[in-house]
């Protein structure tokens, strides 16, 4: 008998089976590392399920008891937990923790933001509906390759390709209409609503692109560059950052960098000074959109704010703290950091557009809705390229008209103003005076010479010694079809007479009005005490001429001390006098 090799029957240890298919997520450790809520869409799709039946059969009944299984919850969950699945909430948390308990993929939580959750804030994060790009998604297609949707698509603040430089799509091209992360049968790549495929170029060159996504190219290019870096960048940490690390960075800048002066620093990255206070104190982390700006003017990526330990080479040589420009309030309003913010990436797509012959300072500030002096002011590195640009166009026989013109203005009967003069050249008058100085001077004296000022005087002590009515000194400028400034800045004192003499006229009109009004009240109560009826400020209001005049004070004094002399108790009113 033969013998033969003992089989050995032993069950070998198995690696513990997942619950749902262990799909691994697209992308970790680069710029296009998935979503969350792509992922989920994905894997319901894996299953032949849809994304309702995964998440209302199997995820949401394993979450923790806060979340109730009712019809009411689900409802719920489609419009409000599933918008912050990519953010970096609780709720991020707590799917990351089930999703991972079910597929056994021990990287999901790469897929949201969560690595960042000490370190920025939750406000202005991701986006309330999708965004793509359909070239993206036409590439993968062609290239047979999974389509989904990046993390970084998610994001507010992102807002073109990184790969395409183009602007990301937010509505469908077919019906128009935008499309929520999650909803009960997505599938990335598919408009939810009408099923058309989202990388269609034919359908999208049907939509016009708006002009102002074309405005700042440069730095949107920016962002999807160093947000892209953020979310590579998360999967290489050994541990996600703490929130000391904002406070620590801010301090090294305040310090090191602004040598101690928090409000140039302030005004540099055009946060405020209380932001940046408190990130220095450790009170607050910035949200998104901070973090890009503060790091933008430092010229520093969010990953190297968030994770450097030291203070990176100086990269800004520009940055000096008695260079940086003083925020003074405007005209009519303060201007807002948001503002200058505004002026800036405006001027920057004045600059980036080529537009032959390109737009003069006064022009470029008409568009963009601000004055050329503002924009000098607030933005003036950008300002003078922009005039440095126009000036570059000038031709000789473009000054010799300049002088034409400010020549033909001395000798037209109607008098001009300097500035409507350089502004048919779109020119503003600090230019023309630089180059003809004497010629402008004479503008200026021969368009002051139209008023008759001895007329104006005449007028105001007209005014002053008759007795016809009491018009206001404006009255008077409108009437002669002066501006105002004429008469106050060259008769102040007769102007002054006249607005005491208006003042005191009207406060007499209405110590006479008054006395008219409290006798009538007066009357109107004692009428209605005869008749039994007390004399209730309704009452007494309803029998005057004017039922509103119980309003002013006065009329309600009156009413109050007629009470008293009629014998009612008058404790409980108010009294003004
Ligand atoms: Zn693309
Ligand atoms: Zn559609």
């Amino acid at each position: 008998m033969e013998h033969y090799e003992e089989w050995d029957v032993t069950i070998p240890p198995l690696p513990s089976r997942s619950r749902l298919y262990h799909l691994e997520p697209i992308g970790i450790g680069t710029p296009y590392v998935e979503s969350l809520t792509s992922y989920i869409a994905r894997l319901a799709e894996m299953h032949c399920v849809t994304p309702r039946n995964l998440i209302v059969r199997e995820i949401l009944p394993a979450q923790s008891q806060r979340v109730i299984p009712t019809i009411l919850a689900y409802g719920r969950f489609w419009s409000g937990q599933a918008l912050t699945l990519n953010s970096l909430t609780p709720v991020t948390k707590q799917w990351v923790e089930v999703l991972q308990s079910f597929t056994l993929c021990d990287t999901l939580r790469f897929l949201t933001m969560l690595t960042w959750s000490d370190v920025i804030g939750v406000l202005k994060l991701v986006r309330r509906n999708r965004a793509w790009c359909p070239a993206c998604y036409e590439e993968w297609r062609q290239n047979h390759h999974v389509v989904y949707e990046p993390l970084l698509w998610a994001l507010v603040r992102v807002t073109t390709c990184l790969k395409h430089r183009q602007p990301l799509v937010s509505v469908c091209p077919q019906c128009h209409k935008s499309l929520p992360f999650l909803t009960q049968i997505t599938r990335p790549g598919y408009c939810t609503h009408c099923g058309v495929w989202l990388g269609d170029a034919f359908l999208l060159q049907a939509m016009e692109a708006p002009s102002n996504e074309r405005e700042g190219l440069e730095h949107q290019h920016w962002v999807a560059q160093v947000v892209g870096e953020l979310l590579a960048g998360a999967s290489h940490l050994s541990e996600p950052p703490r929130k000391e690390q904002i406070a620590a960075m801010t301090s090294l800048y305040i310090e090191q960098y602004a040598k101690g002066n928090i409000s140039a620093l302030a005004r540099w990255v055009k946060l405020s000074r209380n932001a940046l206070w408190t990130y220095n104190r450790g009170t607050a982390v910035p949200n998104f959109d901070s973090l890009l700006h503060l790091c933008s003017a430092l010229s520093l990526t969010p990953l190297e704010f968030l994770t450097a330990k030291t203070l990176p080479n100086q990269r800004i040589p520009q940055f000096v703290v008695d260079n940086v420009p003083v925020i003074s309030p405007g005209k009519w309003r303060p201007v807002s950091t948001d503002d200058v913010q505004r002026m800036q990436s405006a001027l920057e797509g004045v600059l980036a557009e080529e537009r032959d012959p390109p737009p003069c300072l006064i022009e470029a500030a008409k568009s963009i809705g601000y004055s050329a002096a503002t924009l000098r002011r607030h933005c003036p590195d950008l300002s003078k390229r922009i005039v440095a640009r126009y000036r570059r166009q000038w031709t000789e026989e473009d000054y010799h008209q300049m002088k034409q013109e400010l020549e033909n203005a001395l000798k037209s009967a109607e008098r001009v103003t300097l500035s409507a003069v350089a502004q048919q050249f779109g020119w503003d008058s600090r230019g023309l005076r630089k180059h003809f100085p004497d010629l402008c001077r004479a503008v200026v004296t021969h368009y002051h010479e139209r008023f008759d000022y001895e007329q104006v005087r005449r007028r105001l002590q007209d005014v002053l010694t008759s007795d016809e009515g009491t018009p206001s000194v404006d009255e008077l400028a409108r009437q002669m079809g002066y501006g105002r400034n004429i008469f106050r800045t060259n008769f102040p004192d007769l102007c002054k007479q006249v607005s005491e003499r208006r003042s005191a006229v009207l406060r007499n009109h209405h110590k006479e009005r008054m006395a008219t009004l409290c006798n009538e009240i007066r009357q109107a109560a004692f009428h209605l005490h005869r008749q039994g009826t007390y004399p209730s400020k309704r009452q007494v209001s309803k029998q005057l001429s004017d039922p509103q005049a119980m309003r002013a004070r006065e009329a309600y004094e009156a009413w109050r001390l007629t009470l008293e002399e009629l014998g009612y108790p008058t404790d409980h009113l108010k009294k003004y006098i």
